[in-house]
């Protein structure tokens, strides 16, 4: 147990929580930045359900987690952070590198809630969240609750981003983003094209060519770094992207901002000849996809591993972006929303990563109960 955090008994309560009408703070999500952002209001001295209460529209605990495929396992993520005050281990044991992600992370962060009381409320959608004098009124799939402040913690798996390539709805194969994949086996037989430069695209790429004959196509040159991730690497991604947010402009991803940390597993695939990528096409066909030049290249399936976008619709009445298309963050870990200091986004920009996340809830907490003079 980290921090000073008294663990409380263990329960077990059967029929989900009321939602409340009226509340000091919302915190819409419990992935890995609303349960950091939950334990913290509550080390804080808020009262889950009273005070505060967070709501996921997600049927059970594991934020994005319980959705990923299930060859992503605890040996081909990157890394999971422990959630403040209980360790992953503690709950997973350690040494367990086949488990699946989508079962190992729900499991962690289902005892993680009963062990800290955090009394989520789900299936609850927050549709919409408007402004009303001094209060924030959030719209939700089970009634409306009226807050002082706001902490967004709603992740990406809910926007896939797929670019807009003339002659996509032509196509007689199948399309599929990267949040569709189950398994390479279903592929068995056919050509797929995999696009994207990210991890998860080099990850799928991997298994898949293993089944079935693969193209890979990227927009860029991939840049692949000669040497593993590392802290400092990490510290220098989440820099440049902290930069952009606090100058309002959109967030771009880690990988983008440090290239391929190489590891073995891309070594080997460099060995076995699948790394060889084409530039991005300009058009899909019936058959497949076509560059400008006139090279086609016939397809039966196109992977879409092009990455996702922050799901922010629902706070859409607030106008938080800017003029240069993003959303100006400001505070301690460019959490707060600089337009709406009542609003804090956590898991977005600079924080979209576990680690992230968890600071990101601690910083958003502390500062959020201070700034309404709670603390
Ligand atoms: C394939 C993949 C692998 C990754 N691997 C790693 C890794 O190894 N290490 C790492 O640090 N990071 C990794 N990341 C990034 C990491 O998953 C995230 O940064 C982090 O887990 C996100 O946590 P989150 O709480 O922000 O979001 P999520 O886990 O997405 O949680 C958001 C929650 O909000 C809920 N929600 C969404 N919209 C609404 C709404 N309108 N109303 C109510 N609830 C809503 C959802 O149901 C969900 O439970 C990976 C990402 C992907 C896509």
């Amino acid at each position: 147990m980290g921090d000073s955090f008294p663990r409380p008994l263990m329960s077990t309560a059967a029929a989900p929580p009321p939602l409340p009408a009226s509340v000091d703070i919302v915190v819409i999500g419990a992935g890995q930045a609303g349960l950091s952002t939950a334990y913290h209001l509550k080390r804080l001295g808020l009262e889950p359900g009273t005070r505060f209460v967070v709501i996921d529209r997600s049927p059970a605990p594991g934020g994005a987690w319980q959705f990923r495929w299930p060859s992503l396992t605890l040996s081909t993520v990157n890394r999971i952070h422990d959630l403040p005050g209980l360790r992953f281990a503690e709950v997973v044991g350690t040494d367990q590198p086949d488990v699946q992600a989508s079962v190992a992370v729900p499991r962690y962060f289902a005892v993680y809630e009963q062990t800290f009381d955090l009394r989520v409320v789900r299936p609850v959608e927050a549709t919409v969240v408007c402004s009303r004098s001094d209060r924030l009124v959030v719209e939700t799939t089970r009634g409306s609750i009226e807050t002082r402040g706001l902490v967004n913690a709603t992740g990406t798996w809910e926007r896939p981003y797929v670019p807009d390539i003339p002659g996509a709805s032509r196509f007689r194969g199948r399309q599929l983003h990267t949040k569709d994949y189950r398994t390479a086996d279903e592929f068995a037989g056919l050509h797929v094209v995999i696009v994207g430069a990210g991890i998860s695209a080099i990850q799928l790429l991997d298994e898949i060519s293993r089944v079935t004959t693969t193209t890979w196509v990227t927009r860029r040159e991939p840049q692949f770094l000669d040497r593993p991730f590392d802290e400092n690497l990490g510290r220098a991604a989440v820099a440049i992207v902290e930069d952009r947010v606090r100058r309002g402009l959109p967030p771009a991803s880690v990988v983008s901002a440090t290239g391929i940390p190489l590891t073995p597993a891309i070594e080997a695939m460099r060995a076995r000849g699948v790394l060889e990528r084409l530039p991005m096409f300009d058009e899909i066909v019936e058959d497949g996809i076509r560059w400008a030049d006139g090279r086609t290249l016939r397809a039966d399936v196109i992977l879409w591993c092009t990455g996702f976008r922050s799901a922010l619709d629902h706070l859409g009445p607030l106008m938080l972006r800017s003029e240069a298309g993003g959303i100006t963050m400001t505070g301690r870990l460019a959490t707060q929303v600089a337009r709406d200091p009542r609003v804090h986004l956590v898991g977005y920009g600079p924080s979209a990563s576990t680690i992230g996340a968890n600071r990101a809830g601690r910083a958003a907490a502390e500062e959020l109960t201070k700034f309404l003079g709670l603390t």
